[in-house]
């Protein structure tokens, strides 16, 4: 069987996990926090990274930070994981979702200015797939109206746009360390400071909106409640096991795009046929091959082509229901202007197995049986 993924594991993790065991010392900020948090500012290069519990719960952070109050209106797009939008809805605002590109699947740059109104706060961008949005346009229009900029980067670890690093563009960046994206603990995130004016407050809000990391510091005398926050702050087991693939991030980040190009390469006729469509790569972007998706002719061949090839023992999915069309998208959010591609685009995209330590046979074998599928 050919799973559609693997959580990324390389070995060295168990000895960072025996390092934490050793110290006996597994609460949160501990040696490896640091560490990671160091990695970050020093391999991405921004200004300030906090790892957290979650993507979630960096994204909740942001949308602390940028003040989001009751009635604010927040762009994003609709084609996007369901956290990008609760963290918002959270804080009481208003989803504004804005139409994708279909060939990037990214908010469509040139469909947001027409949905900024005198309540627009932020703007939430997402880069699906680790591939960037159009950022230059992004920050100008969101400079010319005062907005802020978030970045879900959650699939974006080590990609580029003009050769800056995704999640350190815009205002603030977040990624994800779920066992489902390249880099992992399980369960966790950082967020990524790159106004400096939000740093301090950030490290306060992640700390249960105390001054501890000051106190610890000997910044302060003693540590108290000085702002609203939660326990955003992952133990130290969780943060052992992602540095020790943080210290690996290059090795992992090329055997994907090994085993992205090999999908490329096997695919490439099919897509020049039109049988199926395959990612486009803008030149302004690095990806990370964070997912190989392919784009069938519609929902129907979709689901023909899942079954297929699950009776080959290759699972496959799909995502996202668009948010705009879920239970509790049409509550809080509305679409502006029309949906021309987002619930289109979505039902024809099929993500094929991609994860560190598949094997070129395995490629091979998936997109034997997708190029069969067509023949028959
Ligand atoms: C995975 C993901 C998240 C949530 O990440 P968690 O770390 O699981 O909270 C948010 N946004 C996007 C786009 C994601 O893919």
């Amino acid at each position: 069987m050919i799973p559609f993924n693997k959580p990324t594991y390389l070995g060295n993790e168990i000895e960072c996990l025996k390092k934490v065991l050793r110290n006996n010392k597994l609460s949160g900020d501990g040696e490896f926090t640091l560490l990671c948090n160091k990695w970050f500012e020093e391999n991405i290069k921004c200004k300030k990274a906090f790892i957290t519990t979650s993507c979630t719960h960096a994204l909740e952070i942001s949308a602390i930070l940028a003040d989001i109050k009751e009635g604010d209106e927040v762009i994003m797009p609709s084609f996007t994981f369901v956290s990008t939008a609760n963290a918002f809805v959270l804080r009481r605002a208003k989803i504004v979702f804005v139409d994708i590109r279909p060939d990037t699947m990214n908010i469509d740059e040139n469909l947001i200015e027409s949905a900024i109104t005198s309540k627009t706060k932020a703007i939430v961008v997402m880069h699906y797939a680790g591939i960037a949005c159009e950022m230059d346009k992004i920050l100008s229009i969101a400079g010319k109206y005062n907005l802020v900029v978030i970045e879900d980067a959650a699939h974006s670890i080590m990609a580029k746009y003009k050769n800056k690093f995704l999640g350190t563009i815009g205002d603030i960046g977040t990624f994800s360390f779920h066992e489902t994206k390249n880099m992992i603990c399980g369960e966790g995130g950082a967020i990524i400071i790159n106004d400096g004016k939000y740093i301090e407050r950030a490290e306060i809000i992640r700390e249960k909106g105390t001054n501890r990391s000051k106190f610890y510091r000997g910044e302060v005398e003693k540590y108290t409640w000085i702002d609203i926050g939660s326990s955003y702050l992952p133990g130290e087991l969780n943060a052992a096991y992602l540095f020790a693939q943080l210290e690996n991030a290059d090795k992992i980040l090329n055997e994907r795009m090994k085993s992205w190009k090999f999908y490329y390469e096997n695919l490439k006729q099919i897509a020049e046929d039109k049988i199926i469509e395959i990612s486009v790569i803008p030149k302004d972007c690095a990806h990370n091959a964070h997912i190989f998706f392919i784009k069938t002719k519609n929902i129907t061949e979709r689901k023909l082509l899942v079954e297929f090839l699950k009776t080959k023992d290759i699972m496959t999915v799909y995502h996202y229901i668009p948010l705009h069309s879920s239970a509790a998208g049409i509550i809080y959010g509305r679409f502006n202007g029309k949906d021309v591609y987002t619930t289109k685009e979505s039902e024809r995209l099929l993500r094929l197995p991609l994860f560190y330590g598949i094997t070129s046979s395995e490629i091979s074998y998936v997109c034997e049986n997708i190029i069969d599928f067509y023949k028959r």
